[in-house]
């Protein structure tokens, strides 16, 4: 597959935490487009775990020496920081049909606002297809292992918080 070289893509998100679904999005979005901007959102409707400076920094250890992916924290409107960067297309992960109904309001909506900007779905990877930071967040609080599910970055920092009451 021939890389577009020219276009940059911006992958959203609240990563909280990034997990290894997301880096598998992000890898073979990079395939596909010249750049890819990891937008990390600062502005997480539900409580966050860890706070943006956290998430970025993860998302940085993670990615660390991967030519042509940035990671970086936005508030406000993705769409409008999309254009703000002059990316061409906005990449988001589809797993199972709960997030279809969404994410195709989302896209409708994003493509009012800004019709030159395409939304670019990339389905996940079957062994990723049940992950999610939501998961993450429960298995960790009851104090299971999600090892292999997630970058080392992000196995750090879970290990160093508080341990569970038995
Ligand atoms: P949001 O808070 O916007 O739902 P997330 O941080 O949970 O975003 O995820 C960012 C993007 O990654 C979304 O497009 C989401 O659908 C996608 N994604 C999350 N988990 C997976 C997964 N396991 N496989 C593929 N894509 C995923």
């Amino acid at each position: 597959m021939k890389r577009s070289e020219g276009v940059t893509a911006l992958y959203p998100g609240s990563f909280d935490p990034v997990h290894n679904g997301h880096l598998d999005i992000i890898v073979r979005a990079r395939r596909v487009f010249g750049r890819v901007v990891v937008a990390v959102a600062t502005n997480v409707g539900k409580q966050a775990m860890f706070s943006t400076e956290d998430r970025v920094e993860m998302l940085r250890a993670a990615m660390a020496g991967q030519e042509g992916i940035d990671v970086q924290a936005f508030e406000g409107l993705t769409v409008e920081f999309a254009a703000s960067i002059g990316a061409g297309v906005i990449v988001r992960g589809l797993r199972a049909n709960e997030d279809f109904e969404f994410e195709l309001k989302m896209a409708a909506m994003n493509k009012r606002l800004h019709p030159e900007i395409e939304t670019v779905f990339m389905m996940t990877s079957p062994e990723y297809a049940y992950l999610s930071s939501t998961l993450i967040r429960e298995v960790t609080g009851f104090g299971g292992s999600v090892a292999g599910l997630i970058p080392a970055a992000v196995e750090a920092r879970l290990a160093r918080l508080p341990k569970p009451r038995p």
